[in-house]
């Protein structure tokens, strides 16, 4: 089997009911999806940032075995250039050797730990036009009856907000759903030591990135003067990206996101190295359907530290936000019982994606 084309298809979704997190309104949502051709007629399906110029394909990928995935990986990320957009074809090259040897991806990881994961509902922005605590509230008890067991909340709006706002959304979910909260690295270090004294009485699952991952000393700052889990760094891209903030234990738990980090191959080693110094990896996902099936895949994988009765569930973030490019796009679906979703065992991602709406959502 030997890859004969690398398509990318850059897609667009448009939000009809803009949505904003601490720093901008969404008001469209994008991806890449990659289509990996084969001379044997499968094809391989993958979702990044961007994809590579034809010249590095080229070099590193055209007439390749998808079986070479890591040098095929390695060869298109080297110098960074092309380091984010090399993230869709590694993970297609998973849904290739998947579906050639008729196994889904999980087990050429090694093996599925769990069949199925804790979600939390991804969603509670600022919605346009409507009263901020009020819409959360609203929305927080949509997700509790749907059965949720964790949510997480976007905070980042100023002290006072943010506190009215988390209180709202724990009013509405009663005491026994896990609340995390994320603030989109938009506070300063005295400004989120300040919030989250503030927010701390609302028993909270983590508090993720109030400030931007490169301030390693400003987290140490953090994680010494409040008690709750510090969580960050879903846009870092590479191995060398997480290291210091790793060595030095800035984060209790760091999400690197499979379609930015670098597919499973940095993402595994970048949870090698988590691991090794004793941080959590919590994967971040916020992107289309062939970017959840392939967080699916490796959060199955990932294991439990410690090995426990009652472990650190691994949670996956459920992006609730409206998107076509993960509801529309695909007839597969991925869906919520009893607060979890299941990973998916057909062959390769278990993702398939339909030609019209590729076409549909095209830019
Ligand atoms: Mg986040």
């Amino acid at each position: 089997m030997k890859i004969t084309d690398v398509i990318a298809h850059h897609l667009t979704y448009k939000a009809k009911h803009p949505y904003a997190n601490s720093f901008m309104y969404n008001r469209s949502r994008s991806a890449t999806v990659i289509e990996v051709r084969t001379d044997n007629g499968l094809v391989g399906w993958g979702e990044g940032s961007g994809a590579p110029d034809q010249g590095a394909l080229e070099t590193h990928a055209i007439g390749k075995s998808p079986f070479d995935y890591e040098v095929i990986y390695d060869g298109l990320a080297q110098g960074g250039r092309n380091a984010r957009a090399a993230c869709g074809v590694e993970i297609a090259l998973w849904d290739l050797m998947g579906k050639a040897l008729d196994k889904p991806v999980y087990e050429l990881l090694g093996g599925a730990r769990r069949n199925e994961v804790t979600a939390y509902a991804s969603g509670l922005f600022k919605l346009e036009g409507e009263d901020h605590a009020k819409s959360l509230y609203d929305e927080a008890s949509r997700y509790r009856d749907q059965g949720f067991l964790a949510v997480k909340m976007k905070i980042g709006f100023g002290r006072e907000v943010d506190e009215e706002i988390v209180a709202s959304v724990r009013k509405a979910i009663g005491p026994d759903i896990a609340l995390a909260v994320d603030a989109n690295c938009r506070y300063d270090v005295a400004t989120a030591i300040d919030v989250g004294r503030r927010i701390d009485a609302y028993d909270l699952l983590w508090y993720e990135e109030p400030i931007a991952p490169q301030d390693v000393d400003g987290y140490c700052e953090i994680k010494q003067a409040l008690p709750m889990r510090l969580a960050g760094a879903e846009s870092l891209q590479g191995l060398r990206a997480y290291r210091e903030l790793v060595q030095r234990r800035a984060l209790h738990l760091i999400q690197p996101d499979i379609s930015i980090a670098g597919g499973f191959t940095e993402g595994r080693r970048i949870w090698s190295l988590a691991t090794a110094h004793h941080v959590r990896t919590v994967p971040h996902m916020w992107g289309g359907i062939v970017r959840l099936a392939a967080t699916l895949h490796w959060q199955a994988t990932l294991p439990d530290d410690p090995v426990a009765l009652n472990p650190f569930p691994c949670y996956l973030e459920y992006d609730m936000t409206e998107n076509g490019i993960r509801t529309d796009l695909s007839p597969t679906t991925f869906l919520l019982e009893d607060g979890m979703v299941k990973i998916p065992d057909a062959p390769g991602l278990g993702v398939e994606v339909d030609p019209e709406k590729l076409a549909k959502y095209a830019r």
